[in-house]
């Protein structure tokens, strides 16, 4: 199993190459294909399963695929949610690596930090936006993000953010975006809990377990 028979573009499985992976974790080649055929997905994975580029490699493929063409300040066309700022970076510093030798702006928001700095990111215009609930919703309170073009939404470690306290959050967030759109969550567990979020906000998923 490489790579290129998931059916990943040759500038993400060149950068693949030189960081140094050879062939996909399990998640990767059953999540891959799902991802790139447009589906929506549960994904149960543990971190260290390579759960971050399951979901990062195939949104690169489709984010980057449509930037070319955008003219100004872009709009998010993929949103990240992380339960932490810790995870929020690393996800960021995974989708800057394995798309290395792709055109695409990504910004993270997360609490701690200040707003302007974030603001300006922002405005500046990103098409892959990685963020922690509350800040996010800080910044579509006052209007410094525009999520209205929202095409793929990532819920990673979705138990994580609901033992956080984050499903007020998170609902809100979910019901101001685009219907049509692509929706992916990743949890170790699937609890009633989840498994509710992921029936009021995924479209007939398919389900990934490693
Ligand atoms: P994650 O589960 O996403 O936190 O990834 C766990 C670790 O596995 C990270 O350090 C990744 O860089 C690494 N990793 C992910 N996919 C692969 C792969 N296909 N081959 C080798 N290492 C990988």
């Amino acid at each position: 199993m490489s790579f290129e028979t998931l059916g990943l573009a040759p500038e993400l499985v060149r950068a693949l190459g030189e960081i140094g992976y050879t062939s996909p974790t399990p998640i990767q080649a059953e999540a891959i294909p799902l991802v790139l055929a447009g589906h929506d997905l549960m994904g149960g994975a543990q971190t260290g399963t390579g759960k971050t580029a399951a979901f990062a490699l195939p949104l690169l493929q489709k984010i980057a695929a449509g930037t070319t063409s955008a003219r100004g300040p872009r709009k998010p066309r993929a949103l990240v949610l992380t339960p932490t700022r810790e995870l929020a970076v690393q996800v960021h510093d995974s989708l800057r690596a394995y798309g290395k030798h792709l055109k695409f702006n990504s910004t993270t928001v997360y609490g701690g930090a200040g707003m302007q700095p974030q603001v300006d990111a922002l405005r500046r215009g990103v098409d892959i936006l990685i963020a922690c609930p509350g800040r996010l919703l800080d910044h579509m309170q006052q209007r410094s993000v525009d999520l209205s073009q929202v095409e793929m939404l990532v819920l990673d470690e979705a138990d994580r953010m609901l033992d956080m306290g984050f499903l007020p959050s998170i609902r809100r967030i979910l019901d101001r975006l685009p219907k049509q759109r692509q929706t992916l969550l990743f949890s170790a567990t699937f609890e009633d809990d989840i498994r509710k979020l992921a029936l009021d906000f995924l479209r007939e998923p398919k389900e990934v377990q490693v």
